[in-house]
């Protein structure tokens, strides 16, 4: 993709004040990927320079937060390796973090709004705001919410109460052009008509995202914020809101804005947290690590530099600079994420892979009882597997043939190794490493090697038939080092038994 090269910032960061950023998810549904790169480029920035992060959970939505998901989310920052300063858990000046237990303060935050003129108190009813929505469409007009209860006069407001109207809280959008310099983007500007008055409580006194979400972001003194592209809409609202806050007295400054770039899934459409594809505990199930993860996603717009894709988080954290992420989306590509977390495989020592292995050596997915898994025979295959894997999870299938009685059943992989002559080559492969030298795998290739020439094959063509006898598979980890592991007598036997079901 190319990289249009951004502007560098003026940003007061360039004036040495350490920088308080924050992440702030709600509690809905499982953690996402698009909420991961967000919760990085935030934790990379405040780490950066030194600043502050906040950790602040947005429940203000009784009917979809939940429980389960808040503790989701905590594991999933803390499986991460993301620290924060401020937050659940960790308290912090700003507490509570936990916008359902703040709800004291956006009330008191709405009523100076409206005892200030900055927001009224608004009658229409949806099905008036949707009818007049529609005339002002079909007209050609802006369609958003058209002022009516702007100004109402004491009679007016007598009436629709009288009528047991219950009205929502609306912010009153100044009636000027909002430009700010987006961190990501440059030069932004929203004109009136395309920002109109919107609610910030509801009827029943429930306070909105659009309310408590910079309300917050100002007392918890937040000075960037950097988050999706999909909340661009909602900035000059808030840089509205800020202006009406400070005025009042309650933020002291209005922070900078950055918004980070949509994420394209399968047919380039956007990645939903809905997309399968998007579900942080699906990359967890499949043995990403933590750090394979986040480089792939840290390069879901920015890059270390132009050569080079793989990376620590240290160096993340070292080179990262908002103004370097590039505006336009970017793809997620499955096989690039995969491709880079295999190389932070590679990249572990060779004892902490083995640990990292664990849970896939035991139950639900290792089909193996949990008594004949061997510790010895397990240190000695980890080094071939490290070499290989792109998840952790591929290390079940790659070792099962060690554990369990009989390898693997698997027709496709029998049909495409036994071949015309197979059973002939068995015979042969058998009597050679049954006098070959166990100790040694080079031994061992040596006499499938022969066996191989017995017959007029290339050892690619002979070890086939070897290693679905032994292993079941036609594809695994280094089949002399594999056969060395698992012993003279298993590997025997198993090519006896491949030979009775050939002649069969
Ligand atoms: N709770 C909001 C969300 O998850 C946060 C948006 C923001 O960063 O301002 O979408
Ligand atoms: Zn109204």
């Amino acid at each position: 993709m190319a990289s249009a090269p951004s502007p560098k910032l003026s940003t007061p960061l360039e004036q040495g004040v350490p920088p308080r950023v924050r992440f702030c998810p709600s509690p809905t549904g499982n953690p996402h990927v698009g909420l991961v790169r967000t919760a990085l480029f935030n934790w990379a920035f405040a780490r950066h320079h030194q600043g502050t992060l906040v950790f602040r959970i947005e429940d203000t939505d009784a009917a979809r937060d939940s429980e389960e998901s808040y503790n989701q989310l905590l594991d999933a920052m803390r499986w991460l390796g993301f620290d924060w300063d401020e937050g659940p858990e960790v308290g912090g000046p700003h507490a509570p973090y936990r916008q359902s237990q703040r709800m004291d303060i956006y009330q008191d935050v709405a009523r100076k709004l409206l005892d200030g003129g900055y927001a009224y108190h608004c009658y229409c009813s949806q099905e008036e705001l949707d009818t007049r929505r529609e005339a002002a469409r079909a007209a050609g007009r802006p369609s958003g919410y058209d002022g009516h209860c702007r100004d109402l006069s004491a009679e007016q407001v007598e009436q629709y109460r009288a009528q047991g109207r219950e009205p929502i809280v609306r912010f009153r959008m100044p009636d000027e052009t909002i430009t700010f310099t987006d961190l990501v983007r440059g030069e932004l500007t929203f004109t009136p008509e395309n920002v109109p008055d919107y609610g910030i409580v509801r009827a029943n006194g429930a306070p909105l995202y659009t309310l408590v979400n910079p309300v917050d972001d100002a007392l918890m003194e937040i000075t960037h914020v950097l988050r999706g592209e999909d909340l661009l809409s909602s900035t000059p609202r808030q840089i509205a809101l800020y202006k009406a806050l400070i005025e009042l007295g309650v933020a002291q400054r209005v922070p900078e804005f950055g918004h980070l770039p949509y994420v394209m899934g399968e047919g380039n459409k956007k990645l939903s947290k809905r997309d399968p594809q998007s579900s942080l505990n699906l990359y967890r199930e499949q043995g990403f690590l933590p750090e394979g993860l986040l480089n792939y996603l840290s390069l879901l717009g920015w890059s270390l530099s132009a050569d080079q894709d793989i990376f620590t988080i240290e160096e993340m954290v070292r080179a990262f600079d908002i103004s370097d992420v590039n505006p336009n989306p970017a793809r997620f590509d499955l096989k690039k994420c995969e491709a880079i977390n295999g190389d932070h495989i590679r990249m572990l020592d060779a004892k902490e892979f083995a640990e990292r292995c664990r849970p896939w050596l035991k139950a639900p997915f290792a089909p193996w009882a949990p008594e004949d898994f061997d510790e010895a025979k397990w240190q000695a295959i980890a080094p071939h597997a490290q070499t290989r894997l792109k998840v952790l999870s591929e290390i079940t299938a790659n070792v099962d043939f060690l554990f369990l009685p009989e390898p693997a059943e698997d027709e496709a992989s029998w049909t495409k190794a036994m071949k015309e002559g197979s059973d002939a080559l068995l015979r042969t492969a058998r009597e050679k490493l049954d006098a070959a030298d166990w100790t040694s795998a080079e031994s061992l290739k040596e006499a499938v090697l022969a066996a191989g020439e017995a017959h007029g094959l290339k050892l690619g063509k002979a070890q086939a038939p070897v290693r679905v006898a032994v292993t079941g598979r036609t594809v695994g980890l280094p089949l002399f080092e594999s056969l060395e592991i698992l012993g003279k007598e298993k590997t025997l036997a198993r090519i006896d038994a491949a030979l009775a079901k050939l002649t069969a």
